[in-house]
Protein backbone atom coordinates (compact mmCIF):
# COMPACT_ATOMS: atom_id res chain seq x y z
CA UNK A 1 0.00 0.00 0.00
CA UNK A 2 2.93 2.43 1.05
CA UNK A 3 4.51 1.75 -1.81
CA UNK A 4 2.31 1.88 -4.41
CA UNK A 5 1.71 5.21 -2.87
CA UNK A 6 5.03 6.29 -2.81
CA UNK A 7 5.62 5.20 -6.65
CA UNK A 8 2.53 7.19 -7.52
CA UNK A 9 4.19 10.46 -5.76
CA UNK A 10 7.25 10.35 -7.20
CA UNK A 11 5.18 9.28 -10.92
CA UNK A 12 3.10 12.57 -10.36
CA UNK A 13 6.40 14.57 -9.89
CA UNK A 14 7.60 13.61 -13.54
CA UNK A 15 4.70 16.07 -14.50
CA UNK A 16 4.03 13.29 -16.98
CA UNK A 17 0.45 13.43 -16.22
CA UNK A 18 0.24 17.05 -16.68
CA UNK A 19 0.78 17.17 -20.23
CA UNK A 20 -3.17 17.01 -21.64
CA UNK A 21 -2.08 14.81 -24.53
CA UNK A 22 -0.99 12.19 -21.94
CA UNK A 23 -4.70 12.64 -20.21
CA UNK A 24 -6.56 12.09 -23.13
CA UNK A 25 -4.53 8.95 -24.00
CA UNK A 26 -5.59 7.54 -20.53
CA UNK A 27 -9.02 8.25 -21.14
CA UNK A 28 -9.60 6.75 -24.45
CA UNK A 29 -7.46 3.69 -22.80
CA UNK A 30 -9.81 3.42 -20.30
CA UNK A 31 -13.12 3.76 -22.35
CA UNK A 32 -11.46 0.82 -24.87
CA UNK A 33 -10.81 -1.19 -21.57
CA UNK A 34 -14.04 -1.04 -20.33
CA UNK A 35 -15.35 -2.09 -23.77
CA UNK A 36 -13.08 -4.51 -23.98
CA UNK A 37 -14.27 -6.03 -20.83
CA UNK A 38 -17.92 -5.58 -20.41
CA UNK A 39 -18.80 -9.04 -20.41
CA UNK A 40 -16.71 -9.83 -17.54
CA UNK A 41 -18.40 -6.40 -15.80
CA UNK A 42 -21.94 -7.90 -16.71
CA UNK A 43 -21.07 -11.35 -15.82
CA UNK A 44 -19.34 -9.91 -12.18
CA UNK A 45 -22.35 -7.30 -10.59
CA UNK A 46 -24.70 -10.34 -11.92
CA UNK A 47 -22.90 -12.98 -9.41
CA UNK A 48 -22.68 -9.87 -6.75
CA UNK A 49 -26.71 -8.89 -6.69
CA UNK A 50 -28.73 -10.18 -9.81
CA UNK A 51 -28.05 -7.22 -11.93
CA UNK A 52 -28.93 -7.36 -15.39
CA UNK A 53 -26.86 -6.14 -18.91
CA UNK A 54 -29.71 -3.61 -19.32
CA UNK A 55 -29.54 -1.92 -15.56
CA UNK A 56 -25.79 -2.34 -15.26
CA UNK A 57 -25.26 -0.32 -19.08
CA UNK A 58 -28.16 2.14 -18.51
CA UNK A 59 -27.33 3.06 -14.90
CA UNK A 60 -23.25 2.71 -14.79
CA UNK A 61 -21.22 1.84 -18.24
CA UNK A 62 -23.44 4.69 -20.48
CA UNK A 63 -22.63 6.81 -17.78
CA UNK A 64 -19.11 6.38 -17.53
CA UNK A 65 -18.78 6.35 -21.03
CA UNK A 66 -20.92 9.75 -20.70
CA UNK A 67 -18.01 11.41 -18.49
CA UNK A 68 -15.13 10.06 -20.82
CA UNK A 69 -16.37 11.59 -23.76
CA UNK A 70 -17.31 14.71 -21.95
CA UNK A 71 -13.73 15.08 -20.36
CA UNK A 72 -12.25 14.29 -23.76
CA UNK A 73 -14.13 16.88 -25.75
CA UNK A 74 -13.52 19.68 -23.21
CA UNK A 75 -10.12 19.06 -21.56
CA UNK A 76 -8.10 21.34 -23.72
CA UNK A 77 -10.64 23.92 -22.42
CA UNK A 78 -11.14 23.37 -18.91
CA UNK A 79 -7.42 23.23 -18.54
CA UNK A 80 -6.37 26.30 -20.14
CA UNK A 81 -5.15 29.08 -17.65
CA UNK A 82 -8.20 31.58 -17.97
CA UNK A 83 -7.35 35.26 -17.88
CA UNK A 84 -9.29 37.73 -15.52
CA UNK A 85 -9.33 41.57 -14.77
CA UNK A 86 -6.50 43.03 -12.74
CA UNK A 87 -7.51 45.73 -10.56
CA UNK A 88 -5.81 48.98 -11.13
CA UNK A 89 -3.88 48.96 -7.50
CA UNK A 90 -1.86 45.85 -9.76
CA UNK A 91 -1.44 47.97 -12.83
CA UNK A 92 0.64 47.18 -14.79
CA UNK A 93 -0.30 43.59 -15.06
CA UNK A 94 -1.84 40.47 -16.12
CA UNK A 95 -3.89 38.24 -14.11
CA UNK A 96 -5.07 34.60 -14.84
CA UNK A 97 -6.07 31.26 -12.87
CA UNK A 98 -4.46 27.88 -13.86
CA UNK A 99 -6.06 24.64 -13.28
CA UNK A 100 -3.20 22.33 -11.73
CA UNK A 101 -3.39 18.99 -10.72
CA UNK A 102 -3.64 17.85 -7.34
CA UNK A 103 -1.51 14.84 -7.17
CA UNK A 104 -2.01 11.61 -5.77
CA UNK A 105 -5.63 11.11 -5.27
CA UNK A 106 -7.82 8.51 -3.33
CA UNK A 107 -10.85 7.56 -4.62
CA UNK A 108 -13.19 5.06 -1.90
CA UNK A 109 -16.15 3.69 -3.93
CA UNK A 110 -19.67 2.61 -2.29
CA UNK A 111 -21.08 -0.84 -3.39
CA UNK A 112 -25.07 0.26 -4.68
CA UNK A 113 -23.52 1.37 -8.01
CA UNK A 114 -20.32 0.01 -7.91
CA UNK A 115 -18.60 0.46 -11.42
CA UNK A 116 -20.16 3.98 -11.52
CA UNK A 117 -19.51 5.33 -8.27
CA UNK A 118 -15.75 3.70 -8.25
CA UNK A 119 -14.72 4.68 -12.04
CA UNK A 120 -16.41 8.11 -12.18
CA UNK A 121 -14.40 9.97 -9.74
CA UNK A 122 -11.18 8.17 -10.80
CA UNK A 123 -12.26 9.46 -14.52
CA UNK A 124 -12.60 12.67 -13.34
CA UNK A 125 -8.92 12.40 -11.09
CA UNK A 126 -7.41 11.65 -14.32
CA UNK A 127 -8.78 14.26 -16.67
CA UNK A 128 -7.38 16.76 -14.03
CA UNK A 129 -3.93 15.22 -14.42
CA UNK A 130 -3.82 13.19 -11.71
CA UNK A 131 -2.88 9.70 -10.22
CA UNK A 132 -5.30 7.14 -8.57
CA UNK A 133 -5.60 5.29 -6.44
CA UNK A 134 -8.47 3.15 -6.31
CA UNK A 135 -10.37 1.64 -3.42
CA UNK A 136 -13.98 -0.37 -4.44
CA UNK A 137 -16.59 -1.09 -2.06
CA UNK A 138 -16.00 -5.15 -0.65
CA UNK A 139 -19.37 -5.80 -0.21
CA UNK A 140 -19.76 -6.71 -4.03
CA UNK A 141 -16.79 -8.82 -3.90
CA UNK A 142 -16.85 -9.88 -7.66
CA UNK A 143 -17.27 -5.89 -8.42
CA UNK A 144 -14.14 -5.47 -6.83
CA UNK A 145 -12.17 -7.87 -7.92
CA UNK A 146 -13.24 -7.52 -11.99
CA UNK A 147 -12.11 -3.86 -11.20
CA UNK A 148 -9.04 -4.55 -9.78
CA UNK A 149 -8.39 -7.07 -12.67
CA UNK A 150 -9.05 -4.80 -15.49
CA UNK A 151 -7.19 -1.76 -14.00
CA UNK A 152 -4.23 -3.57 -13.08
CA UNK A 153 -3.61 -5.03 -16.70
CA UNK A 154 -4.04 -2.21 -18.55
CA UNK A 155 -2.46 0.61 -16.33
CA UNK A 156 0.42 1.22 -14.56
CA UNK A 157 0.16 0.80 -10.54
CA UNK A 158 1.89 4.02 -10.52
CA UNK A 159 -0.32 5.89 -12.31
CA UNK A 160 -3.94 4.22 -11.83
CA UNK A 161 -4.15 1.43 -9.35
CA UNK A 162 -6.72 -0.90 -7.40
CA UNK A 163 -6.56 -1.89 -3.89
CA UNK A 164 -9.30 -3.99 -2.58
CA UNK A 165 -9.89 -4.64 0.79
CA UNK A 166 -12.57 -3.90 3.67
CA UNK A 167 -12.59 -1.60 6.97
CA UNK A 168 -8.86 -2.53 8.11
CA UNK A 169 -7.60 -1.99 4.59
CA UNK A 170 -9.25 1.11 4.14
CA UNK A 171 -7.99 2.56 7.66
CA UNK A 172 -4.73 1.38 6.82
CA UNK A 173 -4.70 3.63 3.54
CA UNK A 174 -5.99 6.77 5.18
CA UNK A 175 -3.08 6.71 7.12
CA UNK A 176 -1.18 7.36 3.99
CA UNK A 177 -0.21 10.99 2.41
CA UNK A 178 -2.80 11.83 -0.04
CA UNK A 179 -3.13 15.04 -1.81
CA UNK A 180 -6.65 14.85 -2.23
CA UNK A 181 -9.59 11.79 -1.19
CA UNK A 182 -13.12 11.76 -2.95
CA UNK A 183 -15.61 9.94 -0.74
CA UNK A 184 -18.83 8.05 -1.51
CA UNK A 185 -20.75 6.26 1.25
CA UNK A 186 -22.38 6.74 4.38
CA UNK A 187 -22.43 9.71 6.44
CA UNK A 188 -20.90 8.37 9.23
CA UNK A 189 -18.71 6.57 7.27
CA UNK A 190 -17.95 10.31 5.68
CA UNK A 191 -16.96 11.54 8.87
CA UNK A 192 -14.12 9.17 10.09
CA UNK A 193 -12.76 9.89 6.32
CA UNK A 194 -13.00 13.56 6.81
CA UNK A 195 -11.10 13.11 10.43
CA UNK A 196 -8.57 11.15 8.69
CA UNK A 197 -8.02 13.48 6.20
CA UNK A 198 -7.66 16.51 8.60
CA UNK A 199 -4.25 14.62 9.88
CA UNK A 200 -2.81 15.91 6.43
CA UNK A 201 -5.05 18.72 5.93
CA UNK A 202 -6.12 16.61 2.74
CA UNK A 203 -8.81 18.32 0.45
CA UNK A 204 -11.88 15.72 0.57
CA UNK A 205 -15.14 14.97 -1.50
CA UNK A 206 -17.69 13.28 0.48
CA UNK A 207 -20.70 12.13 -1.68
CA UNK A 208 -22.84 10.54 1.05
CA UNK A 209 -26.65 9.84 1.75
CA UNK A 210 -29.60 10.79 3.62
CA UNK A 211 -33.46 10.95 3.17
CA UNK A 212 -34.54 12.33 0.08
CA UNK A 213 -38.24 13.39 -0.76
CA UNK A 214 -40.53 13.57 -3.09
CA UNK A 215 -43.27 16.10 -2.73
CA UNK A 216 -46.60 15.48 -4.87
CA UNK A 217 -49.00 18.32 -5.17
CA UNK A 218 -52.52 18.34 -6.36
CA UNK A 219 -51.43 20.00 -9.38
CA UNK A 220 -49.03 17.43 -10.66
CA UNK A 221 -49.79 14.96 -13.56
CA UNK A 222 -51.11 12.10 -11.71
CA UNK A 223 -49.81 9.40 -14.23
CA UNK A 224 -46.20 10.39 -14.87
CA UNK A 225 -46.13 11.37 -11.06
CA UNK A 226 -46.50 7.39 -10.52
CA UNK A 227 -44.45 6.40 -13.36
CA UNK A 228 -41.31 8.69 -12.55
CA UNK A 229 -41.56 7.91 -9.28
CA UNK A 230 -41.84 4.00 -9.22
CA UNK A 231 -38.56 4.00 -11.63
CA UNK A 232 -36.64 6.11 -9.60
CA UNK A 233 -37.44 4.45 -6.13
CA UNK A 234 -37.69 0.69 -7.49
CA UNK A 235 -34.49 0.62 -9.83
CA UNK A 236 -31.63 -0.92 -7.97
CA UNK A 237 -34.60 -2.41 -5.58
CA UNK A 238 -34.38 1.47 -4.09
CA UNK A 239 -30.35 1.03 -3.28
CA UNK A 240 -29.92 4.32 -5.01
CA UNK A 241 -28.44 7.00 -3.04
CA UNK A 242 -30.56 9.92 -4.81
CA UNK A 243 -33.60 7.15 -4.80
CA UNK A 244 -36.72 9.34 -3.57
CA UNK A 245 -36.56 7.94 0.37
CA UNK A 246 -40.39 9.28 1.05
CA UNK A 247 -43.38 10.61 -0.47
CA UNK A 248 -44.97 13.72 1.08
CA UNK A 249 -48.66 14.00 -1.15
CA UNK A 250 -51.44 16.27 -0.36
CA UNK A 251 -54.09 14.68 1.95
CA UNK A 252 -56.60 15.43 -1.16
CA UNK A 253 -55.36 13.36 -3.55
CA UNK A 254 -53.67 10.28 -1.55
CA UNK A 255 -55.95 7.54 -2.65
CA UNK A 256 -55.34 8.59 -6.85
CA UNK A 257 -51.58 9.20 -6.19
CA UNK A 258 -51.33 5.44 -4.39
CA UNK A 259 -53.78 3.76 -7.05
CA UNK A 260 -51.52 5.06 -9.37
CA UNK A 261 -47.74 4.00 -7.85
CA UNK A 262 -49.95 0.19 -7.66
CA UNK A 263 -50.43 0.03 -11.06
CA UNK A 264 -47.07 0.94 -12.41
CA UNK A 265 -45.34 -1.49 -9.84
CA UNK A 266 -47.90 -3.97 -11.63
CA UNK A 267 -46.36 -2.79 -14.86
CA UNK A 268 -43.16 -3.00 -14.29
CA UNK A 269 -43.51 -6.96 -13.25
CA UNK A 270 -41.05 -6.35 -10.35
CA UNK A 271 -40.42 -10.19 -9.66
CA UNK A 272 -37.07 -12.17 -7.99
CA UNK A 273 -36.97 -14.29 -11.18
CA UNK A 274 -37.12 -11.62 -13.33
CA UNK A 275 -34.03 -9.61 -14.84
CA UNK A 276 -35.30 -6.21 -14.32
CA UNK A 277 -35.05 -6.94 -10.16
CA UNK A 278 -31.83 -6.38 -7.96
CA UNK A 279 -31.05 -8.44 -5.16
CA UNK A 280 -30.64 -6.58 -1.70
CA UNK A 281 -27.09 -6.74 -1.52
CA UNK A 282 -26.40 -8.71 1.74
CA UNK A 283 -28.32 -10.64 4.66
CA UNK A 284 -27.48 -7.42 6.81
CA UNK A 285 -29.40 -5.00 5.02
CA UNK A 286 -32.28 -7.50 3.67
CA UNK A 287 -32.73 -8.05 7.94
CA UNK A 288 -32.84 -4.37 8.31
CA UNK A 289 -35.15 -3.53 5.77
CA UNK A 290 -37.57 -5.93 6.84
CA UNK A 291 -38.04 -4.65 10.09
CA UNK A 292 -39.09 -1.33 8.29
CA UNK A 293 -42.27 -3.77 6.80
CA UNK A 294 -44.84 -2.81 9.43
CA UNK A 295 -48.03 -4.94 8.12
CA UNK A 296 -50.66 -2.48 9.28
CA UNK A 297 -48.75 0.17 6.96
CA UNK A 298 -48.42 -2.11 4.35
CA UNK A 299 -50.81 -0.74 1.27
CA UNK A 300 -48.92 -2.43 -1.64
CA UNK A 301 -46.25 -5.48 -1.71
CA UNK A 302 -44.37 -6.19 1.32
CA UNK A 303 -43.02 -10.04 0.63
CA UNK A 304 -40.16 -10.85 0.99
CA UNK A 305 -37.91 -14.29 0.22
CA UNK A 306 -34.85 -14.37 2.67
CA UNK A 307 -33.28 -17.28 0.15
CA UNK A 308 -33.11 -14.75 -2.80
CA UNK A 309 -32.65 -11.73 -0.38
CA UNK A 310 -35.70 -10.22 -2.30
CA UNK A 311 -38.14 -7.64 -0.78
CA UNK A 312 -41.39 -6.71 -3.23
CA UNK A 313 -41.87 -3.24 -4.02
CA UNK A 314 -43.24 -2.17 -1.04
CA UNK A 315 -45.56 0.97 -0.36
CA UNK A 316 -46.15 2.19 3.16
CA UNK A 317 -49.49 4.81 4.02
CA UNK A 318 -50.55 6.28 7.08
CA UNK A 319 -46.71 7.16 8.23
CA UNK A 320 -45.87 9.92 10.38
CA UNK A 321 -42.22 11.10 10.78
CA UNK A 322 -42.36 9.14 14.04
CA UNK A 323 -42.22 5.90 12.69
CA UNK A 324 -39.49 3.87 12.31
CA UNK A 325 -39.34 4.00 8.96
CA UNK A 326 -38.63 7.60 9.03
CA UNK A 327 -35.77 7.32 11.61
CA UNK A 328 -32.88 6.52 8.84
CA UNK A 329 -32.14 6.32 5.40
CA UNK A 330 -33.89 3.47 3.98
CA UNK A 331 -31.76 2.36 0.83
CA UNK A 332 -34.26 -0.18 -0.26
CA UNK A 333 -37.70 -1.09 -1.91
CA UNK A 334 -39.58 0.32 0.77
CA UNK A 335 -41.66 3.74 -0.50
CA UNK A 336 -43.21 5.55 2.63
CA UNK A 337 -45.94 7.70 2.07
CA UNK A 338 -47.00 10.65 4.03
CA UNK A 339 -49.71 12.94 3.71
CA UNK A 340 -49.87 16.15 4.11
CA UNK A 341 -52.37 19.63 4.29
CA UNK A 342 -50.40 22.61 3.70
CA UNK A 343 -47.51 22.82 1.72
CA UNK A 344 -45.51 25.35 4.36
CA UNK A 345 -45.91 22.54 7.14
CA UNK A 346 -45.05 19.88 5.10
CA UNK A 347 -41.65 22.40 4.36
CA UNK A 348 -40.70 22.85 7.58
CA UNK A 349 -41.31 19.08 9.07
CA UNK A 350 -38.55 18.58 6.07
CA UNK A 351 -36.41 21.27 7.43
CA UNK A 352 -36.00 19.81 10.69
CA UNK A 353 -34.32 16.84 9.29
CA UNK A 354 -30.37 16.99 7.99
CA UNK A 355 -29.98 18.48 4.36
CA UNK A 356 -30.82 15.74 1.59
CA UNK A 357 -29.04 14.75 -1.31
CA UNK A 358 -31.81 14.95 -3.00
CA UNK A 359 -35.48 16.83 -3.83
CA UNK A 360 -38.21 15.89 -6.30
CA UNK A 361 -41.23 18.11 -6.67
CA UNK A 362 -43.91 16.78 -8.36
CA UNK A 363 -46.04 19.95 -8.99
CA UNK A 364 -47.47 22.04 -12.17
CA UNK A 365 -47.57 24.96 -9.97
CA UNK A 366 -44.88 27.57 -10.59
CA UNK A 367 -46.01 29.23 -6.81
CA UNK A 368 -45.24 25.66 -5.50
CA UNK A 369 -42.15 24.82 -7.56
CA UNK A 370 -40.70 28.02 -6.28
CA UNK A 371 -41.49 27.60 -2.65
CA UNK A 372 -40.25 24.38 -2.36
CA UNK A 373 -36.72 25.59 -3.98
CA UNK A 374 -36.79 28.45 -1.92
CA UNK A 375 -37.04 26.98 1.87
CA UNK A 376 -35.29 23.77 1.01
CA UNK A 377 -31.30 23.06 1.02
CA UNK A 378 -30.78 20.08 -1.18
CA UNK A 379 -27.53 18.19 -2.82
CA UNK A 380 -29.80 18.62 -6.36
CA UNK A 381 -32.74 17.49 -7.90
CA UNK A 382 -36.04 17.78 -10.32
CA UNK A 383 -38.73 19.22 -10.75
CA UNK A 384 -41.08 16.12 -12.37
CA UNK A 385 -38.80 13.72 -12.18
CA UNK A 386 -36.48 11.47 -9.90
CA UNK A 387 -32.49 10.23 -10.00
CA UNK A 388 -32.31 11.76 -13.82
CA UNK A 389 -30.51 15.29 -12.56
CA UNK A 390 -27.44 12.56 -12.36
CA UNK A 391 -27.11 11.65 -16.07
CA UNK A 392 -26.47 15.37 -17.12
CA UNK A 393 -23.01 16.32 -16.33
CA UNK A 394 -23.39 19.68 -16.79
CA UNK A 395 -25.50 19.43 -13.21
CA UNK A 396 -22.81 19.53 -10.37
CA UNK A 397 -23.78 16.15 -8.86
CA UNK A 398 -23.49 16.28 -4.92
CA UNK A 399 -24.63 16.81 -1.36
CA UNK A 400 -24.94 19.90 1.33
CA UNK A 401 -24.79 18.99 5.34
CA UNK A 402 -25.09 16.08 5.78
CA UNK A 403 -25.73 14.61 2.28
CA UNK A 404 -21.81 15.68 1.24
CA UNK A 405 -19.12 18.34 0.67
CA UNK A 406 -18.21 19.52 -2.64
CA UNK A 407 -19.67 17.99 -6.00
CA UNK A 408 -18.47 16.29 -9.33
CA UNK A 409 -19.60 14.90 -12.93
CA UNK A 410 -18.63 17.23 -16.03
CA UNK A 411 -16.79 19.83 -15.34
CA UNK A 412 -17.39 19.75 -11.55
CA UNK A 413 -15.21 16.33 -11.60
CA UNK A 414 -12.58 18.12 -13.15
CA UNK A 415 -12.80 21.04 -10.74
CA UNK A 416 -12.91 18.78 -7.37
CA UNK A 417 -9.43 17.27 -8.39
CA UNK A 418 -7.91 20.61 -9.35
CA UNK A 419 -6.42 23.28 -7.68
CA UNK A 420 -6.69 27.06 -9.34
CA UNK A 421 -3.58 28.73 -8.68
CA UNK A 422 -3.83 32.38 -9.00
CA UNK A 423 -1.16 34.69 -10.67
CA UNK A 424 -0.13 37.82 -10.59
CA UNK A 425 1.73 38.73 -13.40
CA UNK A 426 3.32 42.01 -13.74
CA UNK A 427 5.30 43.78 -16.27
CA UNK A 428 8.43 46.29 -15.68
CA UNK A 429 8.02 49.05 -17.72
CA UNK A 430 6.66 51.08 -14.90
CA UNK A 431 6.59 51.30 -11.04
CA UNK A 432 3.63 53.62 -8.43
CA UNK A 433 6.21 54.42 -5.55
CA UNK A 434 3.87 55.34 -3.54
CA UNK A 435 3.86 52.14 -1.20
CA UNK A 436 7.44 52.31 -0.89
CA UNK A 437 9.68 54.24 1.70
CA UNK A 438 9.74 56.81 2.44
CA UNK A 439 6.71 57.00 3.61
CA UNK A 440 4.83 60.31 4.00
CA UNK A 441 1.72 62.15 4.59
CA UNK A 442 1.43 63.19 1.12
CA UNK A 443 1.54 59.03 -0.46
CA UNK A 444 -0.94 58.56 2.08
CA UNK A 445 -3.33 61.53 0.85
CA UNK A 446 -2.97 60.02 -3.02
CA UNK A 447 -3.64 56.70 -1.54
CA UNK A 448 -7.05 57.20 -0.38
CA UNK A 449 -7.44 59.54 -3.29
CA UNK A 450 -7.30 56.19 -5.12
CA UNK A 451 -9.00 54.17 -2.98
CA UNK A 452 -12.32 57.05 -3.41
CA UNK A 453 -12.60 56.25 -7.01
P1 LIG B 1 -20.20 2.76 3.61
O1 LIG B 1 -19.99 4.09 4.18
O2 LIG B 1 -20.52 1.63 4.51
O3 LIG B 1 -18.94 2.29 2.74
C1 LIG B 1 -18.32 3.11 1.78
C2 LIG B 1 -16.85 2.77 1.68
O4 LIG B 1 -16.21 3.03 2.91
C3 LIG B 1 -16.55 1.32 1.32
O5 LIG B 1 -15.52 1.31 0.35
C4 LIG B 1 -16.10 0.71 2.63
O6 LIG B 1 -15.14 -0.29 2.46
C5 LIG B 1 -15.51 1.88 3.38
N1 LIG B 1 -15.70 1.79 4.83
C6 LIG B 1 -16.76 1.29 5.50
N2 LIG B 1 -16.59 1.41 6.82
C7 LIG B 1 -15.41 2.02 7.01
C8 LIG B 1 -14.67 2.44 8.16
N3 LIG B 1 -15.12 2.23 9.38
N4 LIG B 1 -13.48 3.05 7.97
C9 LIG B 1 -13.00 3.26 6.72
N5 LIG B 1 -13.66 2.87 5.61
C10 LIG B 1 -14.83 2.28 5.73
O7 LIG B 1 -21.35 2.97 2.50
P2 LIG B 1 -22.04 1.89 1.59
O8 LIG B 1 -22.83 0.96 2.44
O9 LIG B 1 -21.07 1.32 0.63
O10 LIG B 1 -23.03 2.81 0.74
C11 LIG B 1 -24.27 3.20 1.22
C12 LIG B 1 -24.28 4.66 1.61
O11 LIG B 1 -23.61 5.43 0.62
C13 LIG B 1 -25.67 5.23 1.67
O12 LIG B 1 -25.75 6.09 2.75
C14 LIG B 1 -25.81 6.00 0.37
O13 LIG B 1 -26.75 7.03 0.40
C15 LIG B 1 -24.43 6.51 0.20
N6 LIG B 1 -24.17 6.77 -1.20
C16 LIG B 1 -23.97 8.04 -1.59
C17 LIG B 1 -23.75 8.29 -2.94
C18 LIG B 1 -23.53 9.69 -3.44
O14 LIG B 1 -23.16 9.82 -4.61
N7 LIG B 1 -23.74 10.73 -2.66
C19 LIG B 1 -23.73 7.25 -3.85
C20 LIG B 1 -23.93 5.97 -3.37
C21 LIG B 1 -24.14 5.73 -2.06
Amino acid sequence: MQSIVEAQHTFFLTHVTKDVAFRIAQLQKLKQVLQENEGLLYEAIQKDFKKSEFDTYTTELALLYLEIKDAIQYLKYWSQPKRVVTNWINFPAKSYIVPEPLGVCLVIGAWNYPYQLSLAPAIAAIAAGNTVVLKPSEIPSETSKVMKQIISENFEERFFAVIEGGIPETTELLKQRFDKIFFTGSTQVGKIVYKAAAENLTPVTLELGGKSPAFVTPSCNLKRTAQRLVWGKFINAGQTCIAPDYVLVHESIEKKFLSACKAEIEKADYAFENDNYVQIINEKNFKRLTEFITPKHIYFGGNTEASQRFIEPTILHDIGFDDKVMQEEIFGPILPVITYNALPKAIQQVQKLPKPLSCYIFSNSKKEQKQILKELSFGGGAINDTVMHISNPNLPFGGVGHSGIGNYHGEAGFKAFSHYKSVLHKANWLELSLKYAPLSKRKLWWIKQFFKL
